[in-house]
Order: structure tokens, then sequence, then C-alpha cells
């Protein structure tokens, strides 16, 4: 692989670079719009984005909003559990939160059910309770 830009960063540096531009967007951003955002950052090709992406994931430092297929940076210091996202459809704010009992109760279903999770993805859309005062 030839040597590119990026490369030149450790991944610790990559992901202060994404993570800083997640923030600043202050919204959920697809790859595309953050790689926009990173151009410059030296943080450009779309698999050290990508990667960079799954170790905030990992480290709880960002989450992926599968129905918006996009990213936002974590507001949450701990998660004590999975982060259920409410997702306004008119102005496009996340609110994060936690629901213990709504993941025991799917855990549970899965654990009755024999069914093997691969993924859990807990996100209501709607509108806010500002965008619903707002009408
Ligand atoms: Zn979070
Ligand atoms: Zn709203």
């Amino acid at each position: 692989m030839p040597q590119k830009l990026s490369k030149r960063r450790s991944a610790a540096d990559q992901d202060k670079i994404v993570v800083a531009a997640l923030r600043e967007a202050g919204r959920p951003v697809s790859a595309y719009e953050l790689m926009e955002e990173l151009k410059g950052s030296g943080v450009t090709a779309p698999p050290t984005v990508y990667r960079a992406l799954q170790r905030l994931i990992d480290d709880g430092l960002a989450h992926r909003l599968e129905s918006l297929n996009a990213f936002v940076a974590c507001n949450h210091p701990h998660h004590t559990t999975k982060a259920v996202f409410a997702i306004c459809d008119a102005c496009g704010s996340v609110t994060e939160f936690d629901s213990a009992a709504a993941i025991k109760a799917l855990q549970s279903w899965a654990k009755g059910s024999e069914f093997q999770v691969r993924a859990m993805t807990l996100e209501l859309r709607g509108n806010c309770k500002s965008c619903v005062a707002a009408t």
C-alpha cells in the first residue's frame, strides 16, 4: 500500500481529529459529510476514517445511528447499557439516553427464544419537545 499523508498520523491522533470533527458538527453526520469536514486535517482516506470511526464506536466516544446511516459524537461520559437514541425528524436533534429496562427486556426475550443477537439498535424517530411546541 502506498504511503499516504494520513499514514503519518498515529491511530490515536486520527481518533482525536475524527471525534473533534464529530463534536464540531454537533449533529449526526454521514461518513461522506465527515470526510468533507476532515478535508485538510490529514485524515481523509476513507479506510482511515472508517477505521477511526470504528475505534471511536468501540471506545464509546461515538455512535452509529443505523436509521440515519450517520455517526454522532457520544454525549455521555459513561453508558451503563447500550445507548438509546431519540431522533427528531424536524430539527435533526439527537437525544441519547440509557434504558436498562428496555435492554433487559430485549435480552431476556432473545435468551428465552434462543435468538443469537448480533446487533441491537434502539432508535426512536419523531419530533422533539421544542419542535412539538413550535407546531
Ligand atoms: Zn453515548
Ligand atoms: Zn426537533
